[in-house]
């Protein structure tokens, strides 16, 4: 289930650059709390308590239905209807429900309490509850909290937010060290440790890291590649410890890929002909594997509605190594600081929007009727039943879709349904 906001600002879209259109009026979108189905993956010793409604819950089961878990490691405290009219002690509720947990599953080492739109609503203090009960458990458990709600947040922001919530826990040092930042696939993320260990690389660390307790430290000699686009406030408050942002288009196909790797190696120093010998046959590899693929998405064209913020990468790498040509760009948010490299690679002239108005973005998508749409899972049906071709956004987040091994299977990703219309055309 997605959340349908009305903005109380215009409804009416300013352009704002001639290539940037801005807009606001009601968006359909997955709350933060989407994100917990990726981080409790990342962070098996974590637990995620979503202090929320019914609703929340069948949103966090349904989006992990996605998936296939052995263990769920997320739960729901369902606020009830005397919790919700200020009948009952929410916290005192809360407190028993943690206690419960915590002794049937002593291994938890960290609890995330995950605020929603109605713990906002009431008001509920998740970061003096997640005070109380830390020192409760005697340091046993660390509880924290961030808000995955519908009000603040969109889906992917809700990890923006687990990470800045561990980041105070992060110890100082200025140790000369590489720190990846956003969630990778475990067996991605050793395949870039042994590429930059091959470029004499070697100390790197993550967050968020494998384990909960486990965390990297930061600092002046730390030095930030951000693995995903939509770590806004995370990476600036990594900045405000210390690290060094390192600029660069993010790891999505072999350019980006390329790229990505290459400004990491250039900030420590490696010489580029080391650069070059190790990168050169994954890029060949990667190019060979986009072959097939390119031939379905060359000249077709593209739109994507504002979801993951994962939308102008993922333009850039569609547009200049799949040839899809772009109708338009949408972003829920536009960080120019995190976009930059990202944006100069856009074919100029291309359209980019910020925020949505909904129903004025389906009049566009309407008009232009473009090859293929992608959105959160709310607008995919309704365009395919006016026949025209989705991919769910939400998809990307759950693959591995880094580096320029991955390169074939992200662009399979969105040459998939292109194929499965040709083929229903011809049946
Ligand atoms: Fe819906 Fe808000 Fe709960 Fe998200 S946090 S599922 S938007 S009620």
């Amino acid at each position: 289930m997605g959340v349908s906001v009305a903005d109380a600002a215009p409804a009416s879209p300013e352009l704002v650059h001639p290539e940037l259109l801005k807009q606001s009026g009601q968006r359909e979108v997955f709350c933060g709390l989407t994100s917990i189905v990726w981080l409790h993956r990342r962070m098996p010793d974590a637990f995620f308590l979503v202090v929320g409604s019914r609703t929340c819950a069948h949103l966090v089961q349904s989006a992990a239905g996605v998936m296939i878990f052995a263990e769920p490691r997320f739960g729901t405290a369902i606020l009830g209807e005397r919790d919700l009219a200020g009948l009952a002690d929410a916290n005192e509720e809360l407190d028993r429900l943690v206690r419960d947990l915590l002794e049937r599953r002593p291994e938890i080492r960290t609890l995330f309490l995950v605020g929603s739109c109605p713990s906002e609503v009431i008001k509920l203090d998740l970061s003096r509850a997640a005070e109380r009960l830390t020192s409760q458990f005697n340091g046993r458990v660390r509880v924290l909290n961030y808000s995955g709600s519908g009000i603040e947040t969109t889906f992917t922001q809700g990890e923006d937010n687990a990470l800045l919530a561990l980041l105070p826990l992060m110890p100082s040092s200025e140790v000369s060290q590489l720190l990846i930042v956003g969630t990778l696939a475990d067996a991605v993320e050793d395949r870039f440790c042994s590429l930059f260990a091959k470029m004499g690389i070697e100390a790197v660390r993550s967050l968020p890291p494998r384990r909960s307790t486990d965390l990297p430290a930061v600092g002046k000699g730390t030095k930030v590649l951000l693995a995903q686009p939509f770590l806004s406030g995370t990476s600036r408050a990594l900045v405000s410890r210390g690290a060094e942002l390192i600029h660069a288009p993010y790891p999505f196909g072999v350019e980006g890929s390329r790229d990505w790797m290459a400004a990491a190696a250039a900030a420590f120093g490696v010489d580029p002909a080391l650069v070059a010998q190790v990168l050169d046959p994954l890029v060949e590899r990667g190019r060979r594997a986009l072959a097939p693929h390119r031939k379905v998405l060359e000249g077709k064209r593209l739109f994507l509605m504002p979801d993951s913020q994962m939308e102008i990468p993922l333009a850039r790498f569609l547009s200049r190594e799949c040839g899809m040509e772009l109708v338009e760009v949408g972003t829920p948010y536009l960080d120019r600081q995190l976009m930059a490299q990202e944006l100069a690679l856009l074919p100029s002239g291309t359209q980019v929007s910020e925020g949505q108005d909904v129903e004025r973005q389906l009049e566009r998508v309407r008009a232009a009727r473009p090859d293929l749409v992608v959105c959160g899972l709310g607008l995919a049906n309704p365009l395919e039943a006016e026949g025209i071709a989705t991919k769910w956004s939400i998809e990307l987040v759950f693959s591995p879709i880094h580096g320029c091994d991955q390169a074939g299977d992200l662009a399979e990703l969105f040459a998939r349904p292109l194929r499965r219309r040709q083929l229903l055309a011809f049946s």
